[in-house]
């Protein structure tokens, strides 16, 4: 019955995502993500493999799950891994970036895949073109937005949300022990970030979260333009640019290229792909997509947009380049300093004498962002992944993160345990000072009446810089007030705290036989011995410390603002 989770990729690393999650031996993949190229991996170029072999090699790096029963036989032939469906696992796919579905070829034909129908499409569109996944032509069905999946124990539902591409989802997987949810790639300042938002609600209080965390390795303070900001910085460029335009735009970012074919044609330019983009386009159903044609381009350098491949540069040097034309990089290849192919375009529009602006904008939330989508969710516990810095994801109060180990279970019922604050009452939180006359001095301390001092509490003040203290620890941990005060006067310790706003999960007084020292550090012990974990103890007596050392336990030691 137990449902469990756990994480194939995407683990330390930007891209690779794989998750599975299993219950009563059915089990749910999200994503069958590679590497991203060029990032990480020995599986890429310039090296070459024979094909068909590529998975065991990935096998043999390590590079590759090894999952029993997911891939396609014939390619694990000969490895210690079984091949073939086992008819009780189906495969979500998030979108058709190959961070997301690269290893999706390698997996059995029998096993039920499930997209978007915008996802389904873009993947049939790059086979269709011979632009298809390794290993083999996946056949993924499409599934409705909303529209509940049963299988087995779970039942699986795809949101849409907003990435730079079209049908990204996020899921939600119902099991036996609550959601998990999987947030996919998402942003709020796409053109859709409604769609993040209504994910969100339906991902709200989920069990598990599974988050991305792409741009937490980012400047915290990073910012990114809107996409009607890139629009309008590509509408300024075409319009300042007195000789040919290149661009590096994305083709899978069909919105983007809309939007840019519009944006050109309103300034008197065509654009022009290189023939397989242009292929893939025209098979996704993209309209006005015009082969390149470098000699009618050296005809009437301002009437186009030339979209560059990312591998082929010399076809750079039949275009009118110069100090007149301009290169705007809007997210394409190379995608970034990372690949190799980055600084050689540099170096070749240096000699071409072609300036260089950045003009697109991230297809992932800014942290900022991903702490609100977090917030909004509210999970109980929450994994960031795809992210080379997990723990700059906060999770919000009464969350638990957990930064997971990759191929590692984990139960899906994980509750967030919440860490414990002892406090003291009496010099901590009260102010006792109108009552000390009550306390007898030097020997005569001993023949102090105890019960009478408690029950003068009533009238305490409060310290004010403590108390506000609590309120704000009481946000993430359990608050256990630990006073020797008498039992007798806990109601009007009840209605004083209630009185002066003090949260607290629990209070323990005393009944004054036992030494302070002694009293506190039994209490302690106690909560430890019950399974809780006491991170803090605030108080004013000056021996406590010593007293909890042994424990481990830190002492914040409160000096009141008058003479004890
Ligand atoms: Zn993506």
């Amino acid at each position: 019955m137990t449902a469990r989770l756990r994480f194939h990729g995407g683990v330390g690393v930007i891209g690779s995502t794989k998750v599975e999650i299993e219950q009563d031996g059915w089990r749910v993949l999200l994503d069958m993500g590679d590497d991203i190229p060029g990032r990480e991996g020995l599986v890429r170029g310039p090296l070459r493999f024979t094909p068909g072999s590529e998975l065991r090699t990935r096998l043999r790096l390590g590079e590759a799950p090894a999952i029993e029963r997911v891939y396609r036989g014939e390619a694990v032939e000969g490895t210690a891994l079984a091949g073939g469906d086992d008819g009780r696992t189906a495969l979500f796919i998030t979108h058709a970036h190959l961070d997301h579905i690269g290893l999706l070829g390698w997996v059995d034909p029998a096993m039920p895949v499930y997209g978007a129908e915008e996802t389904v499409r873009l993947i049939e569109a790059l086979e269709s073109v011979g632009q298809g996944l390794q290993g083999g032509r996946p056949e993924p069905r499409p599934l409705g937005e909303g529209e509940p999946v049963e299988h087995g124990p779970f039942v699986v539902e795809r949101w849409r949300v907003d990435h730079d591409i079209p049908g990204a989802s996020g899921y939600l997987v119902h099991t036996a022990d609550g959601v998990v949810a999987y947030s996919g790639d998402l942003r709020m300042h796409g053109r859709h970030p409604e769609l993040t938002e209504r994910f969100a609600e339906k991902a709200h209080g989920a069990a598990a979260l599974v988050m991305e965390g792409t741009t937490l390795s980012s400047d915290p303070r990073f910012t990114v333009r809107s996409e009607a900001e890139v629009d309008a910085a590509f509408e300024t460029e075409l319009r300042r640019t007195p000789g040919v335009v290149l661009l590096a735009a994305y083709p899978r970012d069909i919105e983007r290229v809309t939007s840019f074919l519009a944006i050109a044609g309103r300034c008197g330019r065509t654009i022009m792909w290189p023939p397989e983009m242009a292929a893939f386009l025209r098979a996704y159903g993209v309209d006005g997509i015009v082969e390149l044609d470098a000699a009618e381009v050296a005809r009437n350098p301002a009437g186009f947009v030339v979209q560059v491949a990312g591998n082929r540069f010399e076809t750079l040097l039949d275009l009118p380049l110069g100090p007149g034309s301009s290169f705007l990089h809007a997210n394409g290849e190379p995608l970034g300093p990372f690949q190799a192919t980055w600084e050689l375009l540099q170096q070749w529009l240096a000699r071409l004498q072609v300036p260089f602006t950045i003009i697109g904008t991230s297809g992932h939330a800014t942290p900022h962002d991903l702490h609100r989508i977090v917030e909004l969710i509210a999970p109980k516990v929450l994994y960031p992944l795809h992210t080379v810095e997990p723990t700059r994801l906060e999770p919000p109060p009464g969350t638990l993160r957990v930064l997971a180990e990759y191929g590692r279970w984990y139960e899906v019922a994980r509750r967030s345990r919440r860490l414990t604050v002892c406090v003291d009452l009496d010099s901590t939180l009260c102010d006792t000072s109108h009552r000390h006359h009550m306390v007898l001095d030097g020997e005569e301390r001993v023949n102090t009446d105890w019960v009478a001092y408690s029950l003068a509490c009533a009238d305490d003040a409060r310290i004010e810089g403590t108390c506000r203290l609590v309120r704000m620890l009481a946000e993430h941990h359990r608050i256990v007030l630990v006073s020797s005060r008498d039992e007798q006067a806990r109601s009007l310790t009840e209605a004083w705290l209630a009185e002066h706003d003090v949260p607290y999960d629990e209070l323990i007084l005393g009944d004054g036989t036992v030494g302070l020292e002694e009293f506190k550090a039994h209490h302690v012990a106690a909560l430890i011995e019950r399974g809780e974990t006491v991170e803090l103890v605030i108080d004013d007596l000056a021996t406590l410390p010593a007293t909890l050392a042994p424990l481990g336990i830190p002492v914040l030691t409160v000096r009141p603002p008058y003479g004890e």
